[in-house]
């Protein structure tokens, strides 16, 4: 085992001061035992630790570097743009930038609002639902994740079905209660729905490719279903695409799976690295928020010219010929290698992938929505990640979370991977049954 004894001493000071030690709980290794490396640096497909113990990471922040740590050509970028100032309260040149880049990406997008989370935009599309229809209810589905607001905090998937809550202490019932759960995947369970609360529902809010219980595709079908019955009800379809967007393809899911939402959730991606989130949908819609309409959003640091430009920089090498196509072939090259390693080990693992995200789930086959995820055998995923931890490969401390791959991941840096996951599976086929 490598040595992170500068780790060990920092976490522990850092568990002095912030609680757990971390500012965003899936860090914490709760799901998995023991404590994070401490991080120094990214470089590429590369984390460094501050006792220098290099990994291949597929974390990736969680989606946002989708061009892996510091690329050279964002780091350029920010350089040249910090020294014009960080913040001005005060329109630029930057935020029509990159919002012109999303427009022309995304097909149902005429009008972006920029945020600084995901969460904040999925928090304003669902108040903006609720202003443009007039109506109160809101349908999610259970095992997706839509930031941590209180109204969307509930069957959230990975961060909170690992740390086993349900709902989140503090959220009042009545505010709750305006949220709907199914089941993802289930057409069925969405129509029974409606036809209950149809008159007094103002969205459906769904990752149109599940990304936060592991990923999880759309049953063919079931994004159109989804189209069609908001459509009836006058309900309006959003798609949180914080992790789809700009990832499983340029356009996002939706133009993958060729269905439009009325209003689309952005981030992660398209802030490069930095802080960002976006709203988007028809000047129709998005003509409701203020100052041009009635529903109230605002934020000091919004479209803040550092996050702009690191996405601009970001969103242009995405439009490079063939950058998908090349960045799908790795992920599938990945793929392959730890499904050849978990069938030699003869570990029951099903590797699920969309593009250049995946999950590994330790189970015989592919889940389909959140019941089936959490049937996974979670305490084999944990001695798997520290074996691959161990082993010079940084994944996400959790089963349900999504491995990202990155344009930075090179054949030498999968090869590598590959090799510690035959090492990996090995390990846990020996160990089998202790616990
Ligand atoms: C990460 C994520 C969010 C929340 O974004 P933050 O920037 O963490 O607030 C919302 N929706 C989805 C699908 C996400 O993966």
């Amino acid at each position: 085992m490598p040595d992170r004894s500068r780790s060990e001493v920092a976490f522990a000071a850092a568990l002095r001061v912030l609680p757990g030690g971390v500012d965003s709980p899936v860090r914490a290794f709760k799901a998995v035992g023991g404590e994070p490396p401490v991080i120094d640096r990214g470089e590429g497909a590369y984390l460094v630790d501050l006792d220098g113990n290099r990994y291949v990471d597929y974390v990736c922040a969680y989606g946002p570097l989708i061009l892996g740590h510091a690329p050279a050509a964002v780091v350029r970028a920010l350089e040249l743009a910090a020294r014009k100032g960080t913040a001005f309260g005060a329109p630029t040149e930057l935020e029509t930038a990159l919002a012109e880049r999303v427009v022309a990406a995304v097909p149902s997008i005429e009008k972006v609002r920029f945020v600084s989370s995901g969460t904040e935009a999925t928090m304003t599309a669902i108040r903006l639902a609720r202003g443009y229809t007039g109506r109160n209810k809101v349908l999610k589905f259970a095992g997706c994740y839509h930031g941590h607001s209180d109204g969307l905090l509930a069957k959230a998937g990975s961060g909170v079905a690992t740390l086993a809550l349900p709902d989140s202490a503090g959220v009042p019932a009545s505010y709750a209660a305006e949220t709907l759960v199914a089941p993802f995947n289930d057409v069925d369970a969405v129509r029974q729905v409606v036809e209950r609360h149809g008159d007094d529902l103002a969205a459906i809010i769904v990752e149109p490719v599940a990304a936060n219980m592991g990923v999880i595709a759309p049953a063919e079908g079931y994004l159109q279903a989804l189209r069609t019955l908001t459509s009836e009800a006058g309900a309006l379809l959003i798609f949180d695409e914080v992790i789809s967007g700009f990832r499983v393809a340029r356009g996002g899911a939706q133009t993958l799976y060729g269905v439009m939402p009325d209003l689309t959730c952005l981030g992660k991606v398209i802030g490069g690295g930095l802080p960002v989130g976006a709203l988007g949908g028809p000047e129709s819609i998005m003509e409701f928020l203020a100052p041009s309409g009635p529903v109230y959003q605002a934020g000091t640091l919004s479209g803040n010219p550092l996050a702009m430009t690191a996405g601009i920089v970001t969103l242009d090498a995405l439009a490079e010929p063939g950058f998908y196509e090349s960045l799908d072939a790795r992920a599938a090259r990945l793929a392959e290698g730890l499904r050849d390693a978990a069938g030699q080990a003869e570990i029951p693992c099903v590797v699920s992938r969309v593009g250049s995200i995946q999950t590994a789930f330790f189970r015989e086959t592919a889940p389909t929505d959140y019941v089936s995820a959490a049937a996974s055998d979670t305490s084999r995923y944990g001695q798997y990640f520290h074996a691959m931890l161990d082993g010079g490969v940084n994944l996400a401390p959790a089963q349900f979370e999504a491995m990202f791959v990155s344009a930075a991941h090179d054949e030498a840096a999968i090869e590598e991977t590959i090799v510690a996951a035959t090492h990996a599976f090995a390990s846990l086929r020996t160990t089998a049954g202790r616990r």
